[in-house]
């Protein structure tokens, strides 16, 4: 199986970058991460206050997907992520929801044994391993690997976990696929800046739909069909969330209009994936035993 180290990585999703490594439709391959800090916070006395801001959440990759064209759009299976057998988290003045409450940066190691978070003495967390940033490169400009949009990006959904299909867009040719920021656990909303920041391994295999309109990003699991949205705030990330679930259901099942959004509203759930970046991201969740599909997806 193609495997591609951590050492191969940006900082900006973009056209002009150089593919690091080619695979083809239906390939497993495997994508090896650096945390988002690059593995920079070795030990309780690094402090985020002293790494290199510029090694912030590299991704790796670029991934070149022979045959993938703009217009076209990625169906991305994650098959399995592999953590490291430590995970760090920040607490840092100024960054997260509650910063301001904090003068000092601290800087927690947390050992990962039998499948668990041993967070202290008292309070293990079984560990739940997802994907914070993955995207393609936009079709122009470049997206540092820190934001979010249509391409995909840090989009800290607790949902992007094994066995899940993302869709995004390819903007370019060969979509330049890219991966990092994986967390070991994160709660919904990020809220103290960082989820459980962990180093590992992610094995993926992707397919290219041709001439197929989508909401993206979209997520869809075993249980549930997931649309995600990003804006300045998180009122319009959830309501723009909200209109790609409509549009989604609208153009897919065999539900009306006035149906899909009273249905929405009696079993959709409106949730955070994270409150903590200048841009807010919000998804919208589905569950697939209420719906009946025009066309399988
Ligand atoms: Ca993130
Ligand atoms: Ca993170």
């Amino acid at each position: 199986m193609k495997y591609l180290k951590k050492e191969n990585n940006i900082y900006s999703f973009s056209a002009n970058n150089e593919a690091s490594i080619i695979v083809e439709e239906g390939e497993e391959f495997i994508l090896e991460a650096y945390d988002c800090f690059a593995n920079q916070l070795k030990d309780s006395d690094d402090k985020l206050s002293t790494i290199n801001w510029d090694n912030i959440n590299p991704a790796t990759g670029p991934v070149y997907i022979n045959g993938a064209n703009a217009g076209d759009i990625l169906r991305i299976e994650i098959k399995d992520i592999n953590i490291s057998d430590h995970s760090v988290m920040v607490v840092a003045p100024g960054e997260g929801l509650m910063g301001e409450r904090f003068k000092e940066h601290q800087t927690k190691i947390y050992k990962i044994e039998d499948n668990k978070l041993i967070f202290s003495e008292d309070i293990e967390i079984p560990v739940s391993p997802m994907i914070g940033v993955i995207g393609t490169a936009p079709s122009s400009s470049s997206i540092s690997t820190g934001e979010q949009g249509e391409h995909g990006g840090n989009m800290d959904c607790n949902i992007i976990s094994k066995n899940t299909v993302l869709y995004l867009p390819v903007n370019v040719k060969g979509a330049l696929l890219a991966l990092g920021d994986l967390h070991a656990v994160m709660g919904d909303g990020e809220v103290e800046f960082c989820g459980a920041e962990i180093g590992g391994e992610v094995t993926l295999k992707i397919d290219i739909i041709k001439n197929e309109k989508l909401p993206l990003p979209l997520l869809e699991n075993e249980d549930k069909i997931i649309t995600i949205s990003s804006a300045n705030n998180l009122d319009s990330a959830v309501k723009d969330s909200c209109d790609k679930m409509l549009d989604f259901l609208i153009n897919f099942t065999t539900l009306s209009s006035v149906d899909a959004a009273l249905l929405m509203s009696a079993v959709g759930d409106a949730r955070i994936c994270q409150a903590v970046d200048p841009l807010k991201t919000a998804r919208f969740e589905m569950e697939k035993k209420y719906l009946k599909y025009l066309k399988s997806k």
